[in-house]
């Protein structure tokens, strides 16, 4: 069975790190994918551009999948009155795997795929075999012994622009420090957050979109960052 090197883009630090020394170490990349939930911070949305343009120069072909047609993650939490859940992410089942699956089964079937996931050692522990048999997932950072820090160390000196944290600004698992960033940078997206919260039904006692207080930072959990 032919098989195939896809990254997957979260056009966050870790990925993007992880795609720039991918380049570098001359590991042959077939393909790159970007999942949209159509959720991300305007800078997050200027990064993908510019990984867009870095790739097309050496011949990397990118792809952006969707789920959402006319609808964005937003939209569907708005319409359904919740927020994306913390313990069942169906927001990352729907609008992240789903879709990535979804293309490789339709541009790439039969394919073996050798799927290429930017978590840094410090978060081993979110690394996971897959469930499908197509599919082979590598964690080169882990192997590289990469942390944030060592990423985004890699980006500056690569002469990447500024990489944010990548994820949804509506996302249940933003820490503290990121809806103060929200809050500041973008308010009226803080704003359309504060009337989600307000009008969504909670899935469990005291849950909260924004400043709950215990808080994980770990954005996906299937390395889309
Ligand atoms: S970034 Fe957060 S809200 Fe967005 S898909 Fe991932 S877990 Fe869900």
């Amino acid at each position: 069975m032919k098989q195939l090197n896809i990254a997957s883009y979260g056009a966050g630090v870790d990925s993007t790190a992880m795609i720039l020394k991918m380049i570098e170490k001359k590991i042959p990349i077939d393909q790159v994918v970007f999942a949209d939930t159509g959720g991300e911070l305007p800078e997050t949305y200027n990064t993908v551009e510019y990984m867009k343009k870095f790739l097309e120069k050496k011949d990397i072909p990118f792809k952006t999948v969707r789920n959402f047609g006319l609808v964005t993650l937003f939209n569907k939490c708005i319409t359904r009155k919740v927020f994306p859940d913390m313990f069942k992410r169906w927001c990352t089942r729907d609008f992240k795997v789903g879709p990535i699956h979804k293309f490789y089964k339709t541009i790439y079937k039969g394919f073996k795929i050798n799927e290429y996931i930017g978590i840094d050692v410090a978060e081993t522990r979110r690394c996971r075999t897959a469930k499908e048999d197509y599919i082979t997932k590598h964690y080169p950072l882990v192997d590289w012994k990469m942390d944030r820090l060592d990423c985004e160390r890699y980006i500056f000196e690569k002469g990447f622009p500024y990489v944010i944290k990548s994820g949804c600004y509506f996302c249940p698992f933003n820490s503290l420090l990121r809806w103060d960033y929200i809050k500041k940078k973008h308010p009226k997206l803080y704003r359309m957050c504060k009337k989600l919260e307000k009008q969504s039904k909670h899935y469990a006692k005291g849950m909260r979109l924004i400043k709950q207080n215990k808080r994980t930072d770990d954005v996906c959990g299937n390395g889309f960052s």
